[in-house]
């Protein structure tokens, strides 16, 4: 393997953010090598993705993926591993310089945990990872002098504003959402959303959970948690509004009353880039920003009544300790039976609020904490659904 590349390990290499950010590998194979790829269950795609970038490891989590691996690839040039255990031994690593963790949900924290005990850096996507344990992770990247680069647009919209800023003269953040599919629908409308709705969103292709959560705007909640953790500033400080078009991707306010914003297509390939290229800029082919194309920009607050997750995310963040693990597991269960057909797409709300007033809530919470109140919450959740 080349010493001068970078050594990448890719968390969720098969998921939306995880195929992109390969893209981006095959095309700047002189920056970058595969070191690390893994999948939850689909071993067919994680096949492909061997065959063609020979990573040292691959991790699956199924024992039929592990099975369907072992017999098809040449364990000389890939490991082939089987969970998540694995996955945290392997991001440690002496050869990886960044792991990019692009798996769904709050069973990115160990890994990412573990990586970052070993002092790499992270490119961080999965953000429900800060959702859980913001304060773990950001502490322990700060004694290991570790870099958490952003991928959630927003957040490297914010990161590349604060590029050569002092943090201290910012007097607020401002995360943009583009509203989801449902931004005109009226709240009587909501009980007749059915899930092939939910999953068509206007600007951006994603994955399922997230797509979901875009169109409660849970997802604008949570980043507004991951904001918080990022650039350490007080929830009062960072604003959420509507801007349909996805052009201007978030802003800072300076104390002196200069705003810098960073625009661009809605296109994850961007802060895929930023994220692995870092510090440095990549030279990649894209196609150039018309303010004459997009037209009208527009931009107006948030309705709270029709989303109240937004709200619950700024109550959630003030209260502190496990508070966000709960909201973060009661919507994990809530998103997967509404994706299942199990409940509404009001239910989701009604869920993930009755959840927080029945889980447990831990102060000053440690690892073992949150992975308490993450499965505790998620048992409890189930209950509920189980009675709607
Ligand atoms: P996807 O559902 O498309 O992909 C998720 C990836 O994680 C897949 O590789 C999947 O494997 C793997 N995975 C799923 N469940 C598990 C599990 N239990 N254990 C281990 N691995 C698992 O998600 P996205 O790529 O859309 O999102 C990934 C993360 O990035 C999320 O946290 C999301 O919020 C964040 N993000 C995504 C954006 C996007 O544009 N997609 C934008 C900004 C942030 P398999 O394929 O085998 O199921
Ligand atoms: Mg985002």
């Amino acid at each position: 393997m080349s010493k001068n590349k970078k050594h990448l390990a890719i968390l969720g290499s098969t998921g939306s953010i995880g195929t992109q950010a390969l893209s981006v590998v095959s095309q700047h194979s002189d920056l970058f090598q595969l070191f690390v790829i893994s999948a939850n269950s689909n071993h067919e795609l994680l096949y492909q993705q061997v065959k063609k970038f020979r990573p040292k490891h691959a991790v699956i989590n199924t024992k039929v993926g592990y099975e369907f691996l072992k017999k098809r690839v040449s364990l000389k040039e890939t490991t082939i591993s089987l969970g998540m255990e694995a996955l945290s031994q392997l991001v440690q690593c002496d050869e990886i310089d960044l792991v990019l963790t692009a798996v769904v949900g709050s069973v990115g924290l160990v890994p990412t945990i573990s990586a970052i005990s070993a002092n790499k850096n992270i490119a961080l996507a999965n953000k429900e990872t800060l959702v859980v344990g913001g304060e773990l992770i950001m502490s322990l990247a700060k004694s290991n002098g570790v870099k958490i680069l952003p991928v959630d647009s927003e957040h490297s919209a914010i990161f590349q504003c604060l590029v050569g800023e002092n943090i201290n003269s910012v007097n607020r953040l401002v995360l943009t959402a583009s509203g989801g599919p449902f931004l005109n629908l009226s709240k009587e409308n909501f009980k007749n959303i059915t899930v092939s709705q939910a999953l068509k969103h206007p600007n951006w292709s994603m994955g399922n959970k997230i797509t979901i959560d875009s169109s409660t705007l849970m997802n604008k909640g949570f980043e507004l948690i991951e904001a918080f953790w990022l650039f350490g500033l007080s929830e009062k400080k960072i604003d959420i509004i509507i801007h349909p078009e996805s052009i201007v991707h978030s802003l800072v306010e300076f104390v002196d009353g200069s705003t810098k914003a960073q625009l661009g297509w809605p296109d994850m390939t961007i802060p895929i880039l930023y994220a692995l290229g870092f510090p440095d800029r990549i030279n990649h082919p894209f196609k150039p920003l018309s303010l004459i194309d997009c037209q009208n920009l527009t931009f107006f607050k948030p309705d709270e009544f029709r989303f109240p997750h937004l709200q619950l995310a700024y109550s959630c963040l003030e209260k502190g300790g496990t508070a966000t693990c709960v909201l973060n597991a009661a919507n994990e269960i809530a998103v997967e039976a509404f994706l299942n057909k199990k409940i509404s797409f009001l239910n989701m709300f009604k869920l993930v609020e009755m959840s927080l007033e029945k889980s447990i809530f831990v102060n000053n919470p440690n690892l073992e904490d949150y992975l308490y109140a993450d499965s505790e919450t998620r048992k409890i959740t189930s209950e509920l659904i189980s009675k709607i």
